[in-house]
């Protein structure tokens, strides 16, 4: 029984099943495969992600081998701008925002040394706020991090750990991409197709629309691999791990492109955190039409981002201290080990997994 149809459950599924006997249950409370990297054709027909941009980069050679037997990719790489007072600037930091932001002509040493002008040491780096102003100083957290970080957490970045950030670089020279792994690439038909390609197995059953809840004592399984919320398997026991949401508020524009790159930050002005054109990430032509997606970080909603913290953190501990008790339930991904992963993450860990079940 795989509870949970996005990558973790999908990747499972395909290896329990590849040249096997075993049968397995695939059930996910959605009306969809593919979890949060779910993508569909809107009104318009242009390909939009339902939750959000999803951007699929990896340095794992093992994770991009194993995905392209399901897909052929379209190679993107990704960049973003924030639009400060009434410039659109790259992010993350590099020499090209610093130079327009201020005015300043600087190469890279120069910058160096500016920023070795403006960060303040701290004898530990506790928090996000800790992180950013011991690498840029003040003005550009104040500027660029701090409002961004308030919209998108609800808390002051002093108030969250310092992986927060500590996942965005600040750079010395004029590279614009967002990232910088060896694997840049879309899915060229979209996740959907691509997680769909991985579920077609004739000992794969789906079924869609159900809870773990609603079949667990209905139907026979030998083994659970659980990749939902922890403390929703164990009835919030301790208390619920809290999750930052977002609400979307979707556009199709008659027009050829609506903004520069696939996403533009808004870290001070607005309510909003971003705006995706997906266009962009997905490479489909579509004449004067573009269908664009605004994002409002709330509390309720989707459980989309756990707030790593110490206190979540011990919580979490608590659950797993019960779940290792536990024979035959295996708890992977995202929602099952309380940590943001990105898509690679999870494949890799879910593979790992299957490399354990098939040696014990
Ligand atoms: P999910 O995709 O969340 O799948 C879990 C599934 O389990 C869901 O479909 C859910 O409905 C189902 N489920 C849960 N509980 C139950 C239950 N009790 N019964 C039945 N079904 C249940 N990663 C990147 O690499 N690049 C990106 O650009 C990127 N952007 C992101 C943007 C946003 C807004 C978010 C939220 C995430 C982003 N990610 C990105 C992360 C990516 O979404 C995850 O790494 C990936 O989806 C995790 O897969 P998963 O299978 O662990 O979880």
């Amino acid at each position: 029984m795989i509870v949970g149809a996005g990558f973790a459950g999908a990747v499972l599924a395909e290896r329990l099943t590849h040249g096997s006997d075993k049968r397995v249950l695939v059930v996910d409370k959605r009306n969809h495969i593919g979890g949060n990297a779910y993508d569909y054709f809107d009104e318009s027909k242009i390909l939009v992600h339902k939750y959000g941009p999803h951007i699929f980069h990896t340095n794992s050679s093992q994770v991009f081998n194993y995905l392209s037997q399901f897909t052929k990719w379209r190679f993107y790489e990704h960049r973003t701008v924030a639009k400060i007072g009434d410039q659109l600037l790259p992010v993350p930091i590099n020499l090209t925002t610093v130079n327009k932001l201020y005015n300043f002509n600087f190469d890279s040493k120069a910058l160096r040394e500016y920023f070795d002008s403006v960060k303040e040491d701290r004898v530990e780096i506790k928090n996000s706020e800790d992180a950013v102003v011991s690498q840029v100083g003040w003005d550009l957290y104040e500027k660029i991090f701090r409002g961004y970080t308030k919209k998108q957490w609800g808390l002051d970045p002093s108030q969250l750990d310092k992986s927060v950030v500590r996942r965005i670089p600040t750079r010395t020279n004029t590279d614009d991409r967002y990232f910088t792994d060896k694997y840049q690439f879309m899915p060229l038909k979209g996740y959907t197709y691509l997680i769909n390609n991985m579920l077609k197995h004739p000992n794969i059953d789906i079924l869609l629309n159900t809870t773990f809840d609603d079949i667990k004592d209905t139907i026979r399984y030998k083994s659970i691999i659980y990749t939902g919320r922890v403390d929703e398997y164990f009835k919030f026991c301790y208390g619920e791990l809290p999750y930052r949401s977002l609400k979307f508020k979707r556009e199709t524009i008659n027009t050829d492109k609506f903004q520069p790159t696939g996403i533009v930050t808004y870290p001070n002005d607005h309510p909003y955190t971003r705006i995706t054109e997906y266009k962009h990430l997905t490479g489909q032509k579509v004449d004067n039409k573009t269908s664009i997606s605004y994002e409002f970080p709330c509390w309720e909603g989707e459980p989309f981002y756990p707030v790593p913290n110490a206190k979540n953190a011990r919580l979490y501990s608590k659950y797993r201290t019960l779940l290792k008790k536990l024979k035959n339930v295996h708890f992977v991904g995202r929602l099952a080990t309380y940590r943001y992963y990105n898509m690679d993450q999870v494949v890799a860990q879910a593979l790992t997994l299957y490399k354990n079940i098939k040696t014990r």
